[in-house]
């Protein structure tokens, strides 16, 4: 796997200021594919000099100026379509036909979907005796996790280069060549030197290093609740600017007039799909006690089909936490009906698609993120029980409900406290506003809410 082994800072690839290397592992065979540069605080520093001096050129051009280059970086994306696909099927181990259609579609249609909003998004607006300039913030610290690697780069830095702000992405340690691959992209695009800067390394030093730096004006975080708190306090002690994207544990719940069978199987397929690291997964499946019986054998059954269909997850840390997870629940009393903890091949970070049933509301497999192919069925009692389970977590990123009637279903949507909700099996929406309720996380991505995290307010009195 071709890699390179600079920075991509300033228009240019250049060498890392230290010796220091990545080494990047294909986790469906172990075998390390690549090594990029692990940048430390100076490369940091670098970048956000080229990402400041870049700034005041690219938030000055007429916004149909940036469109037209988001709308290049969007054909770059599509022309490149198969190199992505590969690119993040062999550094995070997701099938090819699920890199080619999510990993690498749907960050197409978000960057296109900046193109159009770059321009039409109303940049000044009249208010009574006042015009009101929306204006860029500045530069931007984007760090990212590597669950949907060129998704969590697009959905930052599409809005912010629309916008009219400069970013410094720092892109996480097991999938840095999805992120060169789009500096190359930004490149060829004919994006400005210094609008997009890459800096790979480690979190605890690239990553720190990029959200403490004075001269970023924002910070746009995803990944981990934990890493989160901490980003957040740094942004809050620096009066700073701060986007969270964060954990997720959420509830498909299934209301007793639902089509059962079709309400389960969506379901399971929800939390198997990229191995179970979506953050929004329905990981808790909540069905009626008089329906419970069957909704376990059903989803029992549709994990069982999903065998060899799944793809590795990220990385031994990950798989020995996953594994880990599967076993507190079953010491803790749930009930596992399918998979197991048990390597089901001899290569490869792989983990079998478990259903754990008999989970109780309090168990730590019901309260914590597994972030692997791990459902949890529970079941309730009436409607009003099922909104405390669903509500009883820390997190409220995402849900799902299902009932016979759409009415029914929203009225319980309306109740859940979370950030979106796919009422009976709805289809993702790219323009749609994403992200979190409670620890979830703080801001929203995609389509015009992600477009306004990147822009602050200037108003002048006539
Ligand atoms: P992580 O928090 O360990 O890492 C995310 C990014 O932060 C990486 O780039 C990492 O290098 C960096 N990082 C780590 N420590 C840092 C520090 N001290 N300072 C600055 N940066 C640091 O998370 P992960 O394991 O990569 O991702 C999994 C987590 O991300 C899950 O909890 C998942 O739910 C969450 N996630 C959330 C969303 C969302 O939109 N809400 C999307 C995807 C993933």
């Amino acid at each position: 796997m071709k890699a390179h082994d600079g920075m991509y800072i300033g228009g240019a690839w250049r060498p890392a200021a230290g010796p220091d290397v990545i080494e990047v592992v294909n986790p469906a065979d172990e075998q390390v594919i690549a090594t990029v540069p692990a940048g430390t605080a100076e490369d940091v520093d670098t970048a956000v000099r080229a990402a400041r001096a870049a700034f005041p050129a690219w938030a000055a051009i007429p916004p149909a100026e940036r469109a037209a280059r988001l709308a290049a970086l969007r054909d770059v994306l599509v022309a490149r379509k198969e190199e992505i696909a590969e690119t993040v099927t062999v550094e995070l181990g997701s099938p090819l036909a699920f890199s080619q259609t999510v990993h690498a579609g749907v960050p197409i249609a978000v960057a296109g979907s900046y193109a159009d909003l770059a321009a039409t998004y109303a940049f000044e607006e009249r208010v009574g005796n006042s015009t009101v300039l929306h204006e860029p913030v500045g530069v931007v610290g984007a760090i990212t996790p590597w669950n949907y690697p060129l998704h969590q780069i697009v959905a930052k830095v599409a809005p912010a280069l629309a916008a009219g702000c400069t970013v410094v992405l720092k892109p996480a340690e097991d999938t840095p060549l999805t992120a060169q691959l789009f500096a190359e992209a930004v490149h060829e695009a004919g994006i400005p030197d210094g609008v997009f800067n890459l800096v790979t390394g480690l979190g605890p030093v690239a990553g720190q290093a990029l959200a403490e730096h004075p001269d970023v004006d924002l910070v746009s975080f995803t990944g981990s609740t934990a890493v989160g708190k901490r980003i957040g306090a740094v942004a809050g002690a620096a009066v700073k600017r701060v986007a969270l994207e964060l954990g997720g544990k959420s509830a498909n719940v299934i209301l007793p007039s639902a089509d059962l069978a079709k309400a389960v199987n969506v379901g399971v397929a929800n939390v198997m799909s990229n191995s179970g690291q979506t953050c929004s997964a329905w990981t808790r499946m909540l069905v009626h006690r008089d329906q419970y019986d069957e909704a376990v054998q059903l989803a029992a059954a549709a994990a069982a089909k999903y065998g060899e269909r799944i793809g590795p997850v990220v990385n031994a840390r990950q798989r020995a936490r996953v594994c880990g997870y599967i076993e507190k629940g079953v010491a803790e009393g749930a009930r596992l009906v399918a998979g197991g903890p048990g390597s089901p091949r001899e290569q490869g970070y792989f983990v079998s698609p478990t259903v754990l049933a008999d989970v109780t509301p309090d168990m730590t497999v019901a309260q914590e993120e597994i972030f692997g192919p791990v459902l949890c069925v529970l079941p309730y009692e009436d409607e009003e029980d099922a909104l405390r389970i669903a509500n009883g977590t820390v997190y409220g990123l995402a849900g799902a409900v299902w009932a016979g009637d759409e009415a029914e279903a929203v009225a319980f949507a309306r109740r859940m406290d979370t950030g979106q909700v796919d009422i009976n099996g709805g289809r993702f929406n790219p323009l749609a506003p994403f992200g979190g309720y409670k620890q979830s996380g703080v801001g929203r991505e995609l389509g015009t809410h992600g477009l306004t995290e990147y822009l602050q307010t200037k108003s002048l009195q006539f």
